[in-house]
């Protein structure tokens, strides 16, 4: 009998109202259940609601380097704890533990991170233009925060949130992405022997009824939503209404371009990892390589015979360097696309089809695949796939290659493989995403730096580093005159 999880509501573990459970598999064997998981309804997110005013009244008031000082064990209990979610991560994930642990690192900086900041949360204090006047900006809290996140990251997207967040002095209800609920749990429980005050963070657990309800209550004046443009479309339009603070990361279509003269070896490692690692489930995976046409058969002849030598299987066999996809729904939209692209003329290179053999039929396994000669415009070459599948458009030359990164609607991650510096510094100016990176694949983003795309990718906030602590904080400024007398802003400063 697979064990029964619970929503943590209210300072307690419960079970959903509606008594709904959804069972949690093993990507990479369907066979092994982790758990009934709350499939939660609207009366409990108001539950969760009510209990999170409570706990904001109350962490509101704590000091800033005290919220820290609790942020400070949650990363302690992480690093001891390191191993087991990492395990726990790429049971219900899939992707390789050395991924998983990865995962589980980004949360343990984002915790220290945060802890140190509880001791900066820098106002300023600014001359006035009157005499004998102060002027000073604070940090305030804002309320609860709805967190909303995806399944690729289901440790590290949940901490950039739920940090800062926390840090700032909100209360936190957080929703796990319905695929990774037991990762969601493991970090609740971390927070809770933390020494959070319970009714500072709630988690109820479900797919878009709970997170609707979330961005649709009035008492949840923060939603930050890590997922599909799609969904974030549809939270923008609720929260624009409601003149919301929402903070929206989502697709992205990024892009690796190899110049005439790169190091290709180099490259290809790059790519492999780029296009390949956690499946090519990343919203900052490779999934297209714009190549100059000089060294594209080389190049290719190289990532072909590497990309054959990718060892597929369960993400916790140290061999394995692919696990499966998140679930069968992707596995068959990895489908559609391939078919796309041989019928828009792509020619597939290798794989385009499920791994044969008795070992991959319990799990939702897809070959790596490169489609090359795609044209710039198909539906390959501009479209989110979220799996392993690359497109190979030749350029000939930098202008063109800038140019092609830059005609997708998304705007998250790019990479530039050069050994002309001109060039890597032209670059930087000209892709138009939110992160470039020079001679290193299109993945790979550190904590302590701001993360985020533009265009269709994002609507302008930034997780992580130092800008993440504006999104969750509202700017109050404070003017205190100690003249003794009534003195008017612009007009006895100027006038009189
Ligand atoms: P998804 O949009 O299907 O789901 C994301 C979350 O939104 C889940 O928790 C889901 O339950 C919830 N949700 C679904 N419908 C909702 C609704 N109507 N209202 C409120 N919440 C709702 O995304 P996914 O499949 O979990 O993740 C893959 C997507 O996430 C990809 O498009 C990827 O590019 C994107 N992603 C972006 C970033 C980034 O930082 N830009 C990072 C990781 C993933």
């Amino acid at each position: 009998m697979a064990k029964t999880f619970k929503n943590f509501i209210a300072g307690q573990w419960v079970a959903p109202q509606a008594g709904q459970y959804t069972i949690n598999r093993n990507p990479a064997d369907t066979s092994d259940v982790i758990g009934r998981f709350p499939d939660s309804r609207v009366p409990d997110v108001a539950q969760a609601i009510r209990s999170a005013r409570e706990g904001f009244a109350l962490w509101s008031r704590t000091p800033a380097p005290l919220r820290g000082d609790v942020l400070r064990r949650v990363g302690d209990l992480m690093t001891a704890r390191k191993e087991e979610i990492a395990n726990a991560m790429t049971r219900e994930m899939g992707k390789v533990l050395a991924e998983t642990r990865g995962d589980v690192q980004e949360g343990i900086d984002t915790a220290y991170y945060a802890a140190t900041e509880g001791r900066r949360l820098f106002g300023k204090t600014v001359p006035s233009e009157l005499r004998r006047k102060w002027a000073m900006s604070m940090r305030r809290p804002i309320g609860i925060a709805g967190l909303i996140t995806p399944f690729n990251f289901p440790m590290a997207i949940p901490t950039w949130k739920a940090f800062p967040a926390l840090l700032c002095g909100n209360a936190v209800i957080f929703k796990p992405s319905h695929d990774v609920p037991h990762t969601g749990t493991l970090l609740v429980e971390i927070l809770l022997e933390a020494g959070l005050p319970p009714n500072v963070i709630q988690l109820v657990h479900g797919g878009h009824i709970v997170g609707n309800a979330l961005v649709t209550s009035e008492a949840v004046p923060v939603i930050s939503f890590t997922g599909s443009t799609e969904t974030g479309s549809r939270i923008g339009e609720v929260c624009g209404r409601m003149h919301k603070r929402l903070s929206l990361e989502m697709g992205g279509k990024n892009a690796m371009i190899v110049m005439d003269d790169a190091d290709l070896d180099l490259a290809v490692d790059g790519l492999l990892w780029g296009a390949f690692g956690t499946t090519g489930q990343r919203c900052t995976a490779t999934s297209r390589l714009i190549i100059h046409r000089k060294v594209h058969d080389r190049f290719m002849a190289k990532l072909v015979a590497a990309t054959e030598q990718l060892v597929l299987g369960d993400g916790r066999a140290p061999r394995t360097q692919v696990g499966p996809m998140i679930h069968e729904a992707a596995r068959e939209n990895v489908e559609r696309y391939v078919e796309i692209g041989l019928a828009q003329g792509a020619e597939l290179v290798t794989g385009g089809h499920r791994p044969k053999g008795a070992r991959f039929a319990k799990g939702w396994f897809y070959q790596p695949t490169i489609f090359t000669n795609v044209k710039p415009g198909s539906r390959l070459a501009l479209e989110e796939i979220f799996g392993p599948v690359l497109s190979v458009i030749q350029v000939s030359s930098y202008d063109q290659a800038a140019k092609v990164n830059n005609e997708v609607a998304y705007g998250l991650s790019s990479a530039l493989y050069t050994q002309d510096v001109n060039l890597a510094f032209r670059a930087m100016e000209d892709l138009q995403n939110g992160i470039t990176y020079i001679n290193a694949p299109t993945i790979g983003a550190e904590a302590h730096l701001p993360f985020g795309g533009v265009k269709q990718t994002g609507n302008g906030h930034r997780e992580g580093g130092w800008e993440v602590y504006d999104f969750y904080s509202e700017t109050k400024v404070c003017y205190v005159d100690f003249s003794g007398s009534l003195q008017r802003a612009q007009i006895d400063t100027y006038d009189a």
